[in-house]
């Protein structure tokens, strides 16, 4: 079964780039530009993970996964935070906020897809020094 991944992001360039550069790995995409969107998209199907832009206008993607982690139907799927180089304390807000890792902006297109693998392969094992306890996988 080839993984199936949410992309949460506002930005039309980082959206597009990341969707080409996963879906050529074979992956395939969800699209989501807002937190509304991606709700929506969860009603109906559970991705392998989930790519969450921090910064959306409306809700947060930090406030978002807060409620992704709070559902027992969506409580595993990983979530990577995509943060920007700039705002430095957004990556231990994420991991805060529950996410299971992240991958820095500007988005390196070499080794995103090794770090996507990585992720989908430690799902449920907990990724970026974030402990969590899940013997289903
Ligand atoms: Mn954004």
């Amino acid at each position: 079964m080839v993984p199936q991944i949410l992309v949460v992001e506002d930005n039309a360039v980082n959206m597009k780039l990341v969707c080409e550069l996963l879906g050529y790995e074979g992956y395939r995409m969800l699209q989501a530009t807002d937190a509304e969107e991606a709700m929506g998209i969860l009603q109906r199907c559970i991705p392998d993970l989930i790519l969450m832009d921090i910064a959306l206008p409306g809700m947060d993607g930090l406030t978002l996964t807060r409620q992704i982690k709070a559902d027992e139907k969506t409580a595993q799927v990983p979530v990577v935070a995509l943060t920007a180089f700039a705002m430095k304390g957004d990556n231990l807000k994420a991991v805060a906020a529950g996410c299971d890792g992240y991958i820095t902006k500007p988005i390196n297109t070499r080794e995103l897809p090794a770090e996507i693998a990585a992720f989908l392969g430690r799902a449920g094992t907990g990724a970026e020094g974030t402990p969590h306890e899940d013997p289903g996988h």
